[in-house]
């Protein structure tokens, strides 16, 4: 079994490809695949063992985030199950969150499907600015797992325009980055009054002597040099917000 990742921002679309070379499914038989409770092969002798649920579950959850399934499939040679989903979808899902600190009343009004949905409220929001598809998704993911919010930007320019829309608790700069790099952005930033003490945190990949000196110079509260460790990265993070 092989699990493939592909994103692709351009197209807005990330995948997630299962690949296995088992027993595969008759063409006649794929429409059955969706539904609850039903295994194709649906003998009391039947090799596979399940409830049938599975597919069914991952085809609503991608639906409930505007995305979609597909199945290929070959007898004797094995299937692919293909998970589409929207990376805008997701972004504007983060933007509607609710507020920070929503006051307990409030909460107490939503009725019960809407508390469960927002009980989780996010630590705090990071203005992830990144321009590389994988690293967004690993330190995304990690950031969002350990209850942040993360809102991205592919380069200094949309940096700017996204701090101003969200007001960040914090900021992770990617230095180099397309448009406007990421030391000029946090001049920019820092130039106006709003996010003259937003954390930032520069990461830089090529550890040059002096990078550390010309992020902090440029405005960041804090420089690491990438691959970063995601641990340490959380622990800093931890650091500057609770200042
Ligand atoms: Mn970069």
């Amino acid at each position: 079994m092989i699990l493939q990742v592909k994103a692709d921002l351009e197209m807005d679309l990330i995948q997630f490809a299962v690949i296995d070379t088992g027993i595969g499914i008759a063409p006649e038989h794929l429409h059955q695949l969706f539904q609850p409770f039903v295994q194709v092969d649906s003998g009391l002798n039947r090799q596979q063992e399940g409830t049938g649920l599975g597919l069914v579950l991952v085809q609503r959850l991608a639906d409930l985030h505007g995305g979609s399934v597909q199945v290929e499939s070959e007898v004797g040679k094995g299937s692919r199950f293909t998970i589409n989903l929207s990376c805008r979808q997701a972004e504007i899902a983060k933007l509607e969150f609710p507020p920070l600190q929503t006051p307990p009343a409030v909460r107490e009004q939503t009725d019960n499907s809407e508390v469960s949905a927002q009980a989780l409220e996010p630590r705090g929001v990071i203005l992830l600015a990144e321009d590389n598809a994988a690293n967004i998704l690993t330190t995304g993911d990690y950031l969002e797992t350990h209850g942040y919010q993360v809102i991205v930007a592919h380069d200094g320019v949309e940096v700017i325009q996204k701090a101003e829309a969200i007001q960040p608790d914090l900021i992770l700069m990617d230095v180099q980055m397309p448009v406007m790099d990421g030391l000029e952005a946090i001049r920019q930033l820092r130039t106006d009054s709003r996010f003259a003490f937003t954390p930032i945190v520069a990461l830089t990949a090529l550890a040059m002597p002096g990078d550390r000196e010309r992020c902090l110079e440029a405005g960041a509260n804090e420089y690491m040099s990438k691959p970063a460790s995601l641990k340490i990265l959380l622990n800093t993070i931890k650091d500057l917000l609770a200042k």
